[in-house]
């Protein structure tokens, strides 16, 4: 990477971290995924770090940021400092999106949400299917692909909204192997389908890089050697082994945990007021209910 030096690692030393986006507070679901980090660190004589991806800075808000670490503390984890803000390392994503721009990867997306949404609609009344992300998200058109590169850098110039996205089939095109990873305590390998995913965004048009970058550019910056996160972040993985090895990064061993559903059996969003930490903890429920809770 060009603007942070990789860590010197000792390799014995397992690292784990845990990631929340501060722009809500934190739910049972924050809770099991802080805890598992924290059993394993221990478990594994490892080191546990905390990294607040705040990059949506539309969204994140420090207020947010210190109610995560009063909770985290509240629950009685420890974490190593500095705590790593993604907002302050924007240059290191740019840095990784350069190098996938001189492999002829990325290219401008103008389409909005709503233009995308026309198309598909227009396919399907024309009797064709629409391929979809496994988040339910349409496929990003691909003749877009192929806009005129003097146009596209005409309209960019004139500050029209775009984002810029990974054509998929040129990415798959550069691999030399299949892509796998090893995932659980039972080390399976899993192969991964990044194709699923179509021309994922890379760089967003409302805030600066985007998840899949910035969380496969600071797992290897921090030397990250096993992910344990939420299971509604698996299928994402086949991205993220996708940019380890375009990007010659490492990849970490994942685990994917069970997810806390609520009432309604669907997973728990940051508006979910009955399983908030802050909630419960103002109704008298101490960190070791939350932990019988959680069947920890
Ligand atoms: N920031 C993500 C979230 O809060 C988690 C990312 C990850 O663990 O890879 O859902």
């Amino acid at each position: 990477m060009a603007e942070e030096a990789m860590p010197d690692l000792d390799h014995h030393t397992p690292i784990f971290r845990f990631a929340p986006s501060p722009n809500g507070v934190l739910h049972l679901g924050h809770a099991l995924s802080a805890l598992l980090n924290a059993k394993c660190a221990k478990a594994t004589g490892g080191r546990l770090l905390l990294r607040m991806e705040d990059i949506d800075i539309g969204r994140c808000t420090p207020a947010f940021e210190r109610s995560i670490v009063d909770d985290l503390t509240w629950l009685g984890l420890t974490w190593e400092e500095p705590v790593r803000r993604q907002s302050e390392h924007i240059d290191a994503y740019r840095a990784a999106l350069d190098r996938l721009a001189a492999l002829g990867l990325i290219y401008p997306a103008f389409l909005s949400r709503g233009e995308i949404k026309a198309q598909v609609k227009r396919a399907s009344s024309n009797g064709q299917s629409w391929p979809h992300d496994p988040d339910g998200a349409p496929h990003y058109p691909m003749d877009e692909r192929c806009l005129d590169p003097l146009d596209a850098q005409r309209r960019i110039a004139q500050g029209e909204r775009h984002s810029l996205r990974l054509n998929m089939g040129k990415a798959l095109s550069l691999l030399n192997a299949p892509l796998n990873w090893t995932e659980g305590a039972d080390n399976a390998t899993i192969t991964a389908d990044p194709a699923a995913w179509g021309d994922v965004i890379l760089w967003r048009s409302d805030a600066p890089s985007s998840y899949h970058l910035s969380v496969v550019v600071d797992d290897a910056l921090q030397g990250v050697t096993h992910v344990v996160r939420g299971r509604d972040l698996y299928h994402a993985t086949s991205v993220h082994r996708l940019l380890q090895s375009l990007l010659g990064l490492p990849a970490p061993h994942y685990t994917h945990h069970r997810l806390i559903l609520g009432s309604d059996g669907r997973k728990l969003s940051k508006s979910e007021g009955a399983s908030g930490l802050g909630y419960l903890r103002a109704l008298g429920t101490s960190p070791a209910d939350i932990r019988v809770l959680l069947g920890l």
